[in-house]
């Protein structure tokens, strides 16, 4: 979309980014109106992201949505609010508050010493003018100002002790309440069905991964996989079973890669798989390897013991350039798997094939 350009003295610093959010947000409030969906904030969400690229598969969900024909309802919305644009504030929110309860054992730590090192010092301060008047000897007021300082040692050390303990139960507490918010963090990093690293987690490794093989100069390649005809699977034999697909697939994934192999869902049911330090070949032989697997289970409903048959998967393979995009490496992946798809499906292509 064209816009006109600004005069040169309403320019702000990083106005190119500016631009782009305003057009973004235009072009959300553009597609809101013309899908007639209310202009409330949650879907206003969804729309920006939508506009700015996405997050996640949002964008091609939606395309997938419009060109289908059917449209799309504030229903969808609401749901595709849930899927994609709630857990990355929810992961945020605890990231926030791990962060301030950081500094605030930080500075109770700080505080716990300062009084046990007052406490000690007083001590000491005490103990040696108590020595020096009872080696001075001497009559009745000496004896009855060590009995002063002895008693008011005692007190002084009694309420530091309290201190301290109390102090050290405070800390205990919030560490207690650490190791929960640490627990909500994993949370938020993993995928409910699946138990696998969900798609904020992928995100997160896949950066830190690529900056760890530029840092040591090696190689790393992402595997990107996608469960065959699931939509067929899943109109024959319902959600419920899909679900248990998706479960199928996830722990496949877990038994086949080695412990430095991060396993994710990418979304829906797509999968991903970053593997440090593996050359293209070796990225070849664990995708097989997950293939084949998963060929040989068998899928059965729960409830009936019915034998539903086995489930295949197409993985695309592609290898790590030093400082691109990580979106680049993840299309590149997408790009094989798609070829992997019309070649006839539940094989592996590496990229470029
Ligand atoms: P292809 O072999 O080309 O991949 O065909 P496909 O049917 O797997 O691909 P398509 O992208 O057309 O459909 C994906 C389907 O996956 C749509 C939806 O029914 C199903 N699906 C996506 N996410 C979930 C989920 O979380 N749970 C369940 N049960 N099904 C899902
Ligand atoms: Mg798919
Ligand atoms: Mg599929």
């Amino acid at each position: 979309m064209q816009q006109p350009v600004k005069p040169a003295e309403e320019k702000v610093p990083d106005s190119s980014a500016m631009a782009a959010a305003r057009d973004a947000a235009i072009a959300a409030l553009d597609l809101m109106v013309r899908h007639d969906i209310p202009p409330i904030p949650e879907n206003f969400a969804v729309w920006f992201a939508y506009a700015t690229g996405g997050v996640g598969n949002l964008r091609r969900t939606i395309d997938v949505l419009l060109t289908s024909g059917r449209g799309i309802d504030e229903g969808q919305v609401a749901e595709l609010f849930e899927r994609f644009i709630l857990p990355g504030y929810r992961a945020q929110a605890v990231e926030d508050i791990a962060e301030n309860l950081d500094d605030v054992t930080d500075g109770l730590a700080r505080s716990l010493d300062k009084a046990g090192a007052g406490a000690s010092s007083f001590g000491r301060v005490l103990s040696t003018a108590t020595s020096a008047l009872a080696s001075a000897g001497g009559g009745e007021e000496i004896r009855t100002l060590i009995d002063t300082l002895r008693q008011e040692t005692e007190s002084a050390r009694n309420s530091n002790e309290a201190l301290r303990a109390e102090l050290a139960n405070t800390t205990g507490e919030i560490a207690a309440l650490r190791q929960k918010l640490e627990e909500t963090r994993a949370e938020a990093m993993t995928d409910g069905l699946t138990g696998i690293a969900n798609r904020k987690r992928f995100d997160v490794v896949l950066r830190e991964t690529a900056g760890a093989a530029m840092e040591t100069g090696t190689t790393m390649t992402l595997l990107m996989l996608d469960i065959d005809h699931f939509k067929q699977f899943n109109d024959t034999h319902g959600h419920i079973v899909g679900d248990q697909v998706l479960r199928l697939v996830g722990r496949t994934l877990t038994e086949c890669v080695r412990e430095s192999d991060i396993p994710a869902r990418f979304g829906g049911e797509e999968f991903a798989v970053v593997l440090p330090e593996t050359e293209l070949e070796d990225a070849r032989v664990m995708a097989e390897r997950i293939r084949k697997r998963l060929n040989q289970k068998r899928v059965t409903r729960r409830t009936s013991g019915e034998d539903i048959g086995v489930v295949t998967i197409s993985i695309g393979a592609a290898r790590y350039e030093y400082g691109e995009p990580m979106a680049a490496l993840v299309a590149r992946a997408d790009l094989a798997l798609y070829r992997a798809k019309q070649k006839g499906r539940n094989r592996v292509m590496i990229q470029g094939e």
